[in-house]
């Protein structure tokens, strides 16, 4: 089909199930940017390979999977579909390749200067990698930027890691003796990354992974194959040896579970849903193979009477906004005192109503398309059902009417009981639910009352609240008087369904590595027993 593809083109029509939201919260007034010269900024689809064992290849079988942007409908990549005995052969090569000690061998400062020189390689191709991330997954293209330059940080800190990676010494076990903890590289890790923010991910993941000794099969989302295939020339050209890292492109259920069933494979490094995390655990239990999960959040911004009211506003609606709502980490869900309750949901709706959503290669969208129909799907049978439940629409709830590209306007569910779904369960859209409380102890209740427990947020000026709360949330991050803040310094992950483990942080590159225990004796050595 040309591009743009002709105005008459028939709009999709609305699922049955929407037309009841419909009719009670589409939003005229709300904006909606579109980009006239979007063809010229697209150009031509990306053809990229898959990597094993040094070598740029295609899929044995020679069969390709065609990504076209959710926000246009146009063909932006084209990738290897991949079967398991492509991924077979990728685990081959990165075992071969750790037990010949090509890269585990290597000391802590030729390792960190390999990294340093792939973050040479990403500040390089930020733009390309940048437009590729806003094309697959429907975000702002400006987004995407802070994304990939994001990653450039990550590989350097994870450099950084790479030459102060140590174990202990013990010179306090009495005169003869003399323990030494080695940190040692796991082996072969398996890294599955979702598709929300693939290259962002993979760089929590890759360097560190890669600074301890390890070697890396890859398999990312079928949906944003682009910017792994990229990093991937880029490895290749900073010099890194074959079989080190591997990435095979293709379906989960084809190419992932073999990177999580193979004996070869030492570790897997998940990040996705909770459903899919769980069955990854239990394989990987089963061989008791490590695992680290990083899985989906349902994450509370509390906000008491005294916020800083400007700054509370427009951190729920960024949290809640932010990458279409798409985001682990999404401030889905507020939980506002009943003393300010009211004022401060007009606010909110306000201030959402006025979100520029549109084309993601807009410079002042801040909210693209969301990334596939299923997705879409989803989002608006969560709303159905809350709205089933007695929920009230406040903001939006439906689909944006454009010729193309799959928009959901940002919604706000009021009148949300605890009970509800809404309440606790992740949405992965531009969803806000409300929940009111009266007092601190309630919205702890609240706050904890989800399976999930990966982040949460507290506003207000009186710092003992704030400790008080933070202390009792349930979460693996609890941001005070702002959200979705990140450093490589600071863990990430989640407590119960959110996940297993944590990346980033000082410990980033331990995860990667298994503790040797060596035990010397000094001087003569006291008989067990002695023949007489
Ligand atoms: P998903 O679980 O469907 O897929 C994630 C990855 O797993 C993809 O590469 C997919 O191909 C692969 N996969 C699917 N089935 C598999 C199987 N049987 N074996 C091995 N691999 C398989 O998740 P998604 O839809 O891509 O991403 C959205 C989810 O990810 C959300 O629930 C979100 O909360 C979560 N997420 C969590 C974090 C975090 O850091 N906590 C970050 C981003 C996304």
């Amino acid at each position: 089909m040309p591009w743009p593809p002709p105005l008459s083109t028939p709009k999709k029509a609305w699922p049955a199930f929407l037309n009841v939201v419909q009719r009670i919260t589409t939003e005229s007034d709300m904006k909606f940017l579109t980009v006239d010269n979007a063809a010229e900024i697209i150009g031509k689809p990306y053809h990229g390979k898959m990597l094993i064992d040094g070598v740029f290849c295609e899929a044995a079988s020679g069969s390709k999977r065609e990504r076209r942007s959710p926000a246009h409908d146009v063909l932006v990549g084209v990738y290897p579909e991949a079967a398991q005995g492509d991924a077979e052969r990728a685990v081959e090569a990165a075992r071969a390749a750790f037990d010949a000690g090509t890269w585990s061998n290597l000391s802590g400062r030729e390792r960190a200067d390999f990294l340093l020189k792939v973050a040479d390689g990403i500040a390089a191709r930020v733009e390309e990698m940048s437009l590729i991330e806003s094309l697959e997954t429907g975000k702002p293209l400006t987004q995407a930027r802070g994304e990939v330059s994001g990653c450039i940080d990550l590989w350097r800190y994870a450099a950084s890691l790479a030459r102060t990676l140590h174990g202990e010494s013990y010179n306090t076990l009495g005169d003869a003796h003399l323990g030494v903890v080695l940190r040692q590289p796991v082996g072969v890790v398996s890294m599955i990354t979702p598709w929300n923010f693939p290259i962002w991910i993979l760089s929590q993941k890759l360097p560190f992974a890669l600074a301890a000794g390890c070697t890396a099969v890859i398999k990312p989302s079928e949906l944003t194959t682009g910017t792994t295939v990229i990093l991937g020339e880029i490895l290749v050209e900073a010099g890194l040896p074959k079989g080190v890292v591997n990435i095979v492109t293709g379906p989960g259920s084809v190419v992932g579970r073999p990177l999580v069933a193979d004996p070869k494979v030492d570790m897997v490094s998940f990040t996705g849903s909770t459903k899919v995390g769980r069955m990854i655990a239990s394989e990987a239990g089963a061989a008791l193979k490590k695992v680290s999960l990083e899985l989906g959040g349902k994450n509370p911004q509390i906000i008491f009477p005294d916020c800083d009211w400007e700054a509370a506003v427009d951190a729920v609606v960024f949290g809640v906004y932010f990458n279409a709502g798409e985001c682990c980490n999404s401030g889905s869900r507020i939980l506002v005192h009943k003393d300010i309750a009211a004022r401060f949901t007009e606010a909110v709706i306000e201030r959402a109503r006025q979100v520029p959503v549109g084309d993601p290669l807009h410079p002042e969208v801040k909210v693209g398309s969301i990334i596939s129909e299923t997705q879409l799907g989803d989002i608006q049978a969560a709303i159905d059902s809350a709205f089933s439940a007695g929920a009230t629409i406040a903001l939006g709830g439906g689909r944006h009417e454009t010729d193309r590209g799959l928009y959901l306007q940002p919604t706000i569910v009021t009148d949300v009981t605890p009970e509800m779904a809404i309440a606790r369960d992740e949405v992965f859209g531009p969803v806000l639910a409300v929940l009111t409380f009266d007092t601190v102890d309630e919205a702890i209740d609240l706050a904890n009352n989800t399976c999930y427990g990966l982040s949460a947020a507290v506003w207000s000026k009186d710092i003992d609240t704030c400790l008080k709360a933070a202390r009792r949330i349930d979460a693996g991050t609890v941001w005070v008087n702002t959200f979705l803040d990140g450093f490589p310094e600071l863990p990430f992950g989640g407590f119960r369904d959110s996940g297993l483990g944590r990346e980033l942080g000082l410990h980033a590159v331990e995860d990667y590595t298994e503790q040797k225990t060596i035990q010397l004796h000094i001087g003569e050595r006291q008989n067990w027993w002695l023949p007489k």
